[in-house]
């Protein structure tokens, strides 16, 4: 029994036979072509032939993963109309290469710039690169797509795959897939996730044709790769996925249908993101809305702040991916365990309870202008809603609002498009949830963030792995405080919404839903479990 560990796609197992898969190489050389027209003519007629393909993709894609998943193959149509991709490869070609040749460097060219980036998300874009240049080479030197080929379903062993291998495969035939190299935010990885397929990327594991045929288990709970078992753990783990292929199976069932519960009471469940790369998550689990965009990841990892046409694109981006769906950004949230050290912040004994988020913004209020400026700007392209971390008193939404009143008179001065926004505050803090009758009063929406809530309210460091077992995140106290709020807010026509982990727990939904909670806001795996908690109400 051999186990190899990796980054996990998805939660879920599958067992089946190893089929190494190794795509098919041919010699690539540089020759020297003396008529250059009839070169660049030739280039020409195969970016035309794999937009065709991309668009028979497109529409397989279409019926087989929907829409949001089939994209893909429309940004890779839009990168293929790249000017300075097709303008690097043509004065390659005007210099007298062979057009694959021209293909493969400027590609590979082009692929490690995406790889060197520091985001995530366009680093995770390299393999697309590499996906359309090989398309193209492939037209050129007359090579056909390799498709992937065995009699029985089989867990898919590879260096990489590229998004149109992925949808290429035979889902009957495909169990799983192992590779060696790739990102869980690759768009292979993400239409692994929305075919369902429980997938490793990242494994540590060599392509050895030894392994072809062999047994193995894919367990996407534990990150293994698993290659012939022994027997106790080959039964353990099929009764598990037994388990999840029915539960899973089930779920999906519930997409398109509502959140309310058998008396009529219908909850919002949106999701919570951290950046652009998550929304097709959000729209492959059917979220319907996005309750908490933590936009301080975007501050994060970094040498200094991201600039407002930077903060703008991103916002901009999850406001169109949403398609008019309610978006809910959360200003800069940073200090406590979140750091950048570009903004000098000292090093304090007790940071939970410090410089942070919406005393950071107040204070500095050149960043919380910066920041504001980008959603406000954004706005025009979908439904923003703003809320502000770590309130404690009414007297920083006044100020609060002050800055917005300004930022939005300062946008309007400039002719700058705005759409409707809606000002929410999180409630988090004990002193927020005892005074939400005050609060209530100056917003439209309260989001309750019981991650910072439990550990104010407890006196318990949320980071103290020590205190996990004393950390009652059912307390009444904390029950007490969620309900008041909800009441308090209710009072003022503010609704109220859960975006800490205990909005998930599904054991609390119906408390939550007696309590009169109107939007649970939860990571997008959990959307369809607690969508059938809500209609079993
Ligand atoms: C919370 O505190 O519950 C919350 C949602 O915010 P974060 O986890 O980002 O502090
Ligand atoms: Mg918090």
């Amino acid at each position: 029994m051999i186990k190899c560990t990796g980054k996990s796609v998805l939660k879920g197992i599958a067992i089946g036979k190893l089929y190494v898969y190794r795509k098919k190489e041919f010699s690539l050389v540089k020759t020297r072509v003396e008529d250059v027209q009839a070169e660049l003519k030739r280039f020409d007629q195969a970016v035309e032939e794999a937009e065709k393909q991309l668009e028979t993709l497109y529409q397989e894609a279409l019926t087989s993963v929907g829409e949001s998943e089939a994209k893909i193959f429309e940004v890779h149509g839009m990168m293929l109309e790249d000017e300075g991709y097709l303008e690097d490869i043509k004065n390659m070609i005007k210099e007298n290469c062979n057009a694959e040749y021209a293909v493969k460097e400027v590609g590979d060219n082009y692929s490690q710039m995406f790889a060197a980036m520091d985001n995530e998300y366009m680093r995770a874009r390299s393999v697309d690169i590499l996906d359309i240049s090989s398309k193209v080479i492939n037209i050129l030197a007359g090579v056909g797509q390799d498709a992937i080929k065995s009699d029985e379903p089989v867990i898919l062993l590879a260096d990489d795959l590229t998004p149109s291998e992925t949808i290429q495969m035979d889902k009957n035939k495909v169990l799983a897939f192992v590779t060696i190299h790739g990102s869980a935010n690759s768009h292979t990885a993400i239409l692994a996730r929305s075919l369902n397929l429980p997938s490793l990327v990242s494994t540590d594991i060599a392509l050895l044709d030894e392994y072809n045929g062999q047994t193995a288990i894919v367990d996407g709970f534990n990150e293994e790769l698993i290659i012939n078992p022994m027997d106790d753990v080959l039964s353990a783990l099929s009764a598990k996925r037994d388990e999840w292929i029915s539960e899973t199976e089930s779920l999906r069932k519930l997409i398109g249908k509502e959140n309310v519960t058998t008396d009529g009471r219908r909850v919002n469940v949106y999701c919570n993101i951290g950046g652009v790369e998550d929304v097709d998550r959000v729209l492959e689990a059917d979220g319907g809305g996005i309750g908490l965009f933590r936009s301080e990841f975007l501050y994060l990892g970094r040498d200094s702040a991201p600039t407002e046409d930077e903060q703008f694109e991103s916002y901009k981006a999850v406001l169109e991916k949403m398609n008019g769906k309610k978006v809910i950004i959360r200003t800069l949230d940073i200090g406590a365990d979140k750091k950048a050290d570009y903004l000098g912040l000292d090093p304090e004994e007790n940071p939970a309870l410090g410089y942070r988020a919406i005393r950071i913004c107040l204070n500095q209020p050149d960043i919380f202008r910066t920041q504001l400026r980008a959603i406000y700007r954004a706005s025009a392209y979908g439904t923003a809603s703003i809320m502000f971390p770590m309130i404690i008193s009414v007297d920083e939404i006044k100020k609060i609002k002050e800055i917005v009143a300004d930022v939005k008179k300062e946008l309007a001065d400039e002719n700058i498009p705005m759409g409707e926004v809606e000002l929410g505050i999180m409630i988090e803090t004990p002193a927020a949830a005892i005074i939400s009758d005050e609060l209530a009063k100056e917003v439209e929406f309260f989001s309750i963030g019981t991650n910072d809530l439990t550990q104010y309210t407890l006196a318990i460091d949320r980071q103290n792995q020590k205190l996990e077992n004393i950390c009652d995140t059912h307390h009444s106290a904390i029950l007490r405080l969620i309900r008041m709020t909800v009441e308090n807010g209710h009072k003022e026509n503010a609704w109220v919404g859960i975006c800490g982990e205990l909005a998930s727990d599904t054991s609390l939904t119906k408390t939550f839903v007696d309590m009169g909670v109107d939007e649970l806001s939860v990571s997008p795996t959990y959307v369809l479990g607690l969508r059938k908690t809500i209609r079993e109400i």
